[in-house]
């Protein structure tokens, strides 16, 4: 099944039929939490390690199409990892439906676990989200959140990796 789906996302880097996007398997190798020394050092490294389109996102401050990730409808309880590093950054607690098509989070995790940047790509002046153990991009945020927080974390589903809270 794991080797079927890698098949099909190889296959799929050029495609933009959103029905075909497969669900994201977790990156090859998981390295254990807190342990910043195994990551990799290099661009083909970090090729290696992920899928296509895990590396897109998170080495290319790639976007996945709207509607077309794995979580943006996920209504299960439990964490978001990132598909980098394994690190903890969203829970399902803090997910709300947004109506944008991506995964939205009125905050993360904790206070540690993302990074922010100015982003003036594509004419417009954003704040990008970065994984702050492993520096991959993993979307942007926004001030049009629900109360308290006032915020949207607007989240590529391709960044993260989803573990259901066991019962
Ligand atoms: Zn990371």
């Amino acid at each position: 099944m794991v080797f079927a789906t890698l098949v099909l996302i190889a296959g799929l880097t050029s495609c933009s039929n959103p029905d075909t996007v497969p669900v994201k398997t977790a990156a090859k190798d998981s390295i254990a939490m807190n342990d910043s020394s195994g990551l990799p050092a290099s661009d083909a490294e970090w090729k290696e390690k992920l899928t296509s389109e895990q590396y897109y996102i998170l080495r290319q401050k790639g976007t996945e199409r709207a509607f077309t990730g794995a979580y943006w409808d996920n209504h299960q309880k439990g964490i978001y990892k990132c598909a980098g590093c394994n690190s903890v950054l969203f829970a399902s607690d803090q997910k709300f439906d947004s109506g944008c098509g991506w995964p939205s989070f009125s905050l993360p995790w904790d206070s540690t676990a993302v990074n922010y940047h100015e982003d003036h790509s594509h004419g417009m002046t954003r704040t990008e989200v970065t994984c702050r153990k492993c520096g991959g991009h993993l979307g942007h945020v926004f001030d049009d959140g629900p109360p308290p927080t006032n915020l949207r974390y607007c989240i590529n589903s391709g960044a993260m990796i989803f573990v259901k809270e066991e019962k």
